[in-house]
């Protein structure tokens, strides 16, 4: 018998990681995992799998709730307005800055994204209603900080529970003080994930940030080259990486979201020529509204890696005249130099590692041109909170036969990692020292682990940089993965 392939190795360890569970939980389960190939028929989700099911109660999922979804990525990077956690203190201390929103402004005068506000309820907030205690920390913010550019609330479990009514005091604020009051209705327990929560912050965008639309753009002086960045939160200064490439190849970029983001260029948005969407799942409603709305096309575009960097360029300057398109090329050009040198360093020192990914939003699949170029291969990789349009896009992003699982729990991660042993996990930052104390090399891929940015062709060098010390350190010489001790 011939030596297995890695689709059949793969399509073997997904048995065998199926055959453990009860029949119940094994139908369950096989719907969200399989096994992806390139030459999959792209308009079906890659390896078949479902998605954006609930998960199964007392599974540890790696999954964030509704509030995490609008407080921690939409909303809590605009860095001008305060974002006030609704509720009880524990969810809104773990909503505290921890994603790397950089941002330009002076914390606690002008930018407030590294701050925790919250109206911090007790028992008797719950019995007798929030409302009041809302009111006076509203009060209490604006007293504070004078400087601040509006203020959002952030609803957590409790508060959709006892049917406070967040809207009367938001519009009750909003006439008393001339700022802007938003009331986000993003209760945890709504929806399977935190991908609801995205969808009800671009809501509030909707409902709130544009009635502002005339009365702030009104002095912005139009250019046939004003563009957009969507969804780039600027997680260890990604957008600003971005917004270089962007600038040198001729364009003007109106707006950011909503890393580095003010409430006043997030008004003007509507203004511009086109949306430049990149986290597609977090902020594709808002992106689809404009359009809708205000005839502004959007564009998907992937910065990770050179490869998908200098596709998406050429892309977004063919939206554009010639001018935008020769100067993109001579961009192409300065930058190929640096990232050969990249390149020729760290690819002879990873080539051929294998790498199994779960991440959330753009990046299980967005990422994978980045490894691919060091010459790494993707295995595996997974979603915590995708819907379907989002697998149908990973089929063009992988390379070889991968394995897919959706929302994977502890168990089939670790499972997997076991069976298909790969030489790095890259993924969030619950699973990071599950894996390292197994003596895995390891990338925690949410917040780049303490490093960044990884978007553009300044970001690939910092992010071969930081996969080649992750693999290559010698602390493995140390501590022998589980297969190894066998
Ligand atoms: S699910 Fe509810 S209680 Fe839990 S963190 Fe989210 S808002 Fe807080």
């Amino acid at each position: 018998m011939g030596l297995e392939t890695l689709e059949e190795q793969q399509r073997r360890a997904l048995a065998e990681v199926l055959d453990a569970y009860p029949e119940k939980a094994k139908k369950n389960r096989s719907k969200h995992l399989g096994v992806g190939t390139p030459e999959d028929d792209a308009s079906k989700t890659c390896g078949g799998v479902r998605s954006n099911k609930k998960t199964v109660p007392g599974v540890m999922s790696q999954r964030g709730c509704a509030y995490a979804g609008s407080r921690g990525v939409v909303w809590g990077p605009i860095k001008d307005m305060i974002h006030i956690s609704h509720g009880p203190i524990g969810c809104g201390q773990y909503s505290r800055g921890g994603r790397r929103n950089y941002y330009i402004g002076t914390t606690g005068i002008d930018a407030f994204t590294t701050m925790n506000f919250s109206t911090d309820f007790q028992e008797k907030d719950i019995v007798f209603g929030g409302d009041k205690k809302l009111n006076k920390s509203l009060d209490e913010i604006n007293e504070l900080f004078p400087l601040n550019n509006g203020i959002s609330i952030q609803s957590e479990c409790p508060i959709g529970l006892i049917g406070d009514d967040i809207g009367a005091v938001s519009k009750e604020k909003t006439k008393e003080t001339g700022k802007v009051v938003i009331p986000v209705n993003c209760e945890g327990f709504r929806g399977v994930s935190q991908s609801l929560g995205h969808h009800i912050a671009n809501d509030a965008i909707r409902d709130y940030v544009f009635p502002q639309f005339s009365a702030e753009a009104k002095d912005l002086v139009s250019t046939p080259y004003d563009v957009a960045i969507i969804g780039d939160y600027n997680i260890g200064g990604d957008a600003w990486s971005s917004r270089i490439l962007l600038e040198e190849m001729g364009l003007r970029v109106v707006a950011q979201w909503s890393g580095d983001a003010t409430f006043k260029e997030m008004a003007m948005t509507p203004k511009v020529k086109l949306n430049l969407l990149h986290c597609y799942r977090s902020m594709n409603y808002i992106s689809r509204h404009m359009e809708k709305e205000y005839g502004i096309p959007w564009m998907e575009y992937n910065f990770f890696g050179p490869s998908r960097t200098d596709e998406s360029l050429r892309k977004i300057a063919a939206f554009f005249d010639e001018s935008i398109q020769a100067k993109t090329e001579e961009v192409i050009a300065k930058y190929k130099k640096m990232y050969d040198e990249v390149l020729a360093k760290y690819r002879p020192r990873l080539e051929g590692k294998k790498v199994m990914l779960f991440v959330g939003g753009l990046r299980p699949r967005h990422v994978i041109g980045s490894y691919e170029d060091l010459g790494m291969h993707v295995i595996g990789t997974g979603y915590e909170f995708a819907h379907d349009d989002d697998y149908k896009r990973t089929t063009e992003e992988i390379a070889r036969s991968t394995i897919i699982y959706d929302d994977v729990n502890e168990y089939e991660l670790e499972a997997f990692v076991k069976k298909m042993q790969p030489d790095l996990v890259a993924s969030g930052i619950k699973e990071k020292y599950v894996f390292q104390k197994m003596g895995l090399p390891y990338r925690q891929m949410h917040s780049w682990d303490y490093s960044g940015p990884y978007h553009g062709y300044d970001g690939f060098a910092i992010f071969a940089k930081d996969m080649d010390l992750a693999i290559n350190s010698p602390v493995w010489s140390h501590s022998k993965a589980p297969w190894d001790n066998n």
